[in-house]
C-alpha cells in the first residue's frame, strides 16, 4: 500500500483538478503523487513518449541508456518513490561501482575511493597532496566572513582551487563536473552547482573538516538504529539502475498513473488564469496542440504544476484575469549540447578491459589526443545488457568543453569514440554496433547568474495563484532531485488546494 506523509493526511482528495506540464521523471513523480492524495490529474507530454531525459532501448539483445544512466537515492523521495512503486526487486545495483578511473598522461589510472587512499596513491603530485592536508588547518572558521557573500557568484573552479589548487580542479573536478553536468569548471557557479559543499565552507571554513565532523554529527543522529537499517542506507549510498535501464522507473510511473491520465503528442501552448468569484479554484485553462494544426483546450483546473524546461515555458502564452503575463523577466538560459555513443566490440579485441563504472576524460588530457568526455563500462556495471561475447560501452561527446563536436555526424563521432577507445582500452578494429542520439539541450548550465533564473521561478509562482515550477532547472540535475523537485511541488499544490478549500487562499 503506497503511503503518504503526515503533511498531507489529512487532505480528503474531493477530486480537485490539477494539470502537470512535462512527463519527464519530474512531472510523473509530481502527478504520481498527487494521484495518491485521490487529486485528478492531467499530464501533458509534447513527445510521442513519455520520460524525458530517461530514455532506454532494448534492441538485438543489448539494452541501453541514451539519457541517464544511473542515479543515487541521496534523496528521501526517492526512497518512498520506490517503495510505493515496488521498485527494489528491479533495482540493479553496477558490479564494482566504486572502480572508478580518470586518464592521467594518456591512460586511465584508478581513482582512489577515499582521501586517504588519494593521498597514498600517485594521481596527484607531491605539492597537491600537501594542500591537501594543510586544508583543514589553513580554512578555520575565522575565514568564515571573507568566504561567506563575497564568493555568491564564484565559480567552481575558483573556489576548488582555493582550497586544493590547481591540478586538483584540473584532474579530479573538470573530469568531474564534465560527467556530471557536461559544464566546466570556470562556467559553473559553486553556489548552484555543489550547494552542500558551499554551505560546509560557510559553517566551517574547510571543506575536509566540515565533512568529517558533518559525517560524525550525522552518525551520532542515527545510533541507536538497528543494523537492517544501517546497511540499507548503505546501500541507498550507491549508484544503481533498473532492470531494463532507467526507463523502467518512468514507464512505472506511467503505469501506475493510467492511460487516460496522460496526454502524449500534447504540446502545451498556452495557460490561462482568471480569477473566479467566490473561489480561487477551478481558475486555470490549458491550451495544447495534439494533431498537427489541432488545438484544444482543457478547461477548470485548480492548480498547474509546470516542468518543462524554461526555454520551452518562455515559448508559451500565459494570461492572467484577461491580460497577457509577459515572461519578458525570465531569463535566458544556456544549454549544454551533448551526444552519446553506444558503442560494441568483440571482448576478444578488447586487450586491456577495465572492471568497474566507467573513465573521465580531463579537459588537459585533450592534449593527449582524447575528445571524449567519458565512457561508462556499461555491461561490466550490468552484464545483462550485452551478450556474453560483447562489451558494451557508453560515451559521451560535447558539453561545454566542446558545444560543435557534440552536432557532429555519426559517422565522425564513431571514429573519435573508437580512436579513444583503442587508445584508454586497447579495443582494437571496428565496433559491431553503434548507436547515435543527440541531444541539443541535455544539461541547463548553472552559471554565474543562476540566481535570475530562480528570482524569476519565485517571481512567476508568486504572481500566478495556483502555479508551481519543479524540475532539474530548479533544485538540482540529478535525477533524485528532479525527483524531490516533483514531489515538493505536489506538496505546495496538495496544502494550496487545502488552504483554497477551506477558504484562507494564500495567493492573489
Ligand atoms: C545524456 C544525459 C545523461 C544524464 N545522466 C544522468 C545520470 O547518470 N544520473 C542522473 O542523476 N542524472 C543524469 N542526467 C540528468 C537527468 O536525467 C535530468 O536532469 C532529469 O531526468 C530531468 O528531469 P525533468 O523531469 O526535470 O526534465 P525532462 O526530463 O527534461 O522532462 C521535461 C519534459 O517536458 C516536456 N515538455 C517540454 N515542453 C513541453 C510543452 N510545451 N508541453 C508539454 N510538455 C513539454 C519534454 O518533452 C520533457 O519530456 C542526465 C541527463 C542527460 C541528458
Amino acid at each position: 500500500m503506497a503511503e503518504k506523509s503526515d503533511a498531507q493526511s489529512h487532505y480528503n482528495g474531493s477530486g480537485k483538478r490539477v494539470a502537470v506540464v512535462g512527463a519527464g521523471v519530474s512531472g510523473l513523480a509530481a502527478a504520481y503523487k498527487l494521484k495518491l492524495h485521490g487529486v485528478n490529474i492531467t499530464l501533458y507530454e509534447a513527445e510521442e513518449r513519455a520520460g524525458g531525459k530517461l530514455r532506454s532501448v532494448s534492441q538485438h539483445g543489448l539494452v541501453w541508456d541514451e539519457g541517464a544512466n544511473t542515479m543515487t537515492e541521496s534523496e528521501i523521495e526517492v526512497g518512498s518513490l520506490l517503495d510505493n512503486l515496488r521498485l527494489r526487486e528491479k533495482q540493479q545495483f553496477p558490479i564494482s561501482q566504486n572502480k572508478r578511473y580518470i586518464v592521467r598522461n594518456g591512460m586511465p589510472v584508478l581513482l582512489p575511493s577515499n582521501p586517504i587512499a588519494l593521498i597514498k596513491s600517485n594521481i596527484l603530485s607531491a605539492k597537491s597532496k600537501f594542500q591537501i592536508i594543510l586544508e583543514p588547518f589553513l580554512w578555520k572558521k575565522s575565514d568564515l566572513s571573507k568566504v561567506s557573500d563575497d564568493h555568491m557568484k564564484e565559480s567552481v573552479g575558483g573556489f576548488f582551487q582555493r582550497h586544493f589548487g590547481k591540478e586538483v580542479v584540473d584532474y579530479l573536478i573538470d573530469p568531474f563536473v564534465a560527467g556530471t553536468s557536461g559544464g566546466d569548471p570556470e562556467s559553473l557557479s559553486m553556489h548552484h552547482t555543489f550547494p552542500e559543499l558551499w554551505n560546509l565552507e560557510k559553517r566551517f571554513g574547510s571543506i575536509i573538516a566540515g565533512a568529517v565532523l558533518s559525517k560524525l554529527s550525522a552518525k551520532r543522529e542515527k545510533r541507536g538504529e538497528t543494523k537492517g537499517s544501517s546497511e540499507k542506507k548503505k546501500r541507498q549510498r550507491g549508484s544503481f539502475s533498473f532492470q531494463g535501464g532507467m526507463q523502467t522507473l518512468t514507464d512505472t510511473l506511467c503505469k501506475e498513473l493510467g492511460k487516460d491520465k496522460l496526454r502524449l503528442k500534447s504540446k502545451v501552448l498556452s495557460l490561462s488564469y482568471s480569477h473566479g468569484e467566490k473561489s480561487a479554484l477551478e481558475n486555470w485553462s490549458v491550451a495544447y496542440a495534439s494533431n498537427p494544426g489541432k488545438q484544444s483546450k482543457d478547461l477548470s483546473f485548480d492548480a498547474v504544476i509546470m516542468t518543462a524546461p524554461l526555454c520551452n515555458v518562455r515559448e508559451m502564452k500565459i494570461m492572467k484575469k484577461g491580460n497577457p503575463f509577459l515572461l519578458d523577466f525570465l531569463p535566458e538560459v544556456s544549454y549544454l549540447p551533448l551526444s552519446v555513443i553506444i558503442t560494441t566490440f568483440k571482448k576478444e579485441n578488447v586487450k586491456r578491459p577495465l572492471e568497474g563504472f566507467g573513465v573521465l576524460v580531463p579537459s588537459k588530457e585533450q592534449q593527449n589526443g582524447l575528445k571524449t568526455l567519458g565512457t561508462l563500462f556499461s555491461s561490466m556495471m550490468f552484464p545483462d545488457r550485452a551478450p556474453n561475447d560483447l562489451y558494451l560501452y557508453t560515451t559521451f561527446i560535447g558539453g561545454s568543453r566542446n558545444r560543435e563536436l557534440a552536432k557532429a555526424s555519426t559517422d565522425e563521432l564513431k571514429q573519435i569514440v573508437t580512436s579513444d577507445l583503442r587508445q584508454l582500452l586497447g579495443a582494437e578494429g571496428e565496433p559491431t554496433f553503434v548507436n547515435h542520439f543527440y541531444w541539443s539541450k541535455a544539461f541547463p548550465l548553472f552559471g554565474h547568474n543562476y540566481d535570475s533564473v530562480l528570482e524569476a521561478i519565485d517571481k512567476m509562482e508568486k504572481d500566478l495563484p495556483g502555479f508551481f515550477y519543479a524540475g532539474n532547472h530548479k533544485g538540482g540535475l540529478s535525477v533524485g532531485k528532479a525527483i524531490a523537485s516533483g514531489c515538493k511541488a505536489a506538496d505546495l499544490v496538495i496544502s494550496y488546494l487545502n488552504s483554497s478549500s477551506d477558504g484562507k487562499m494564500f495567493k492573489e
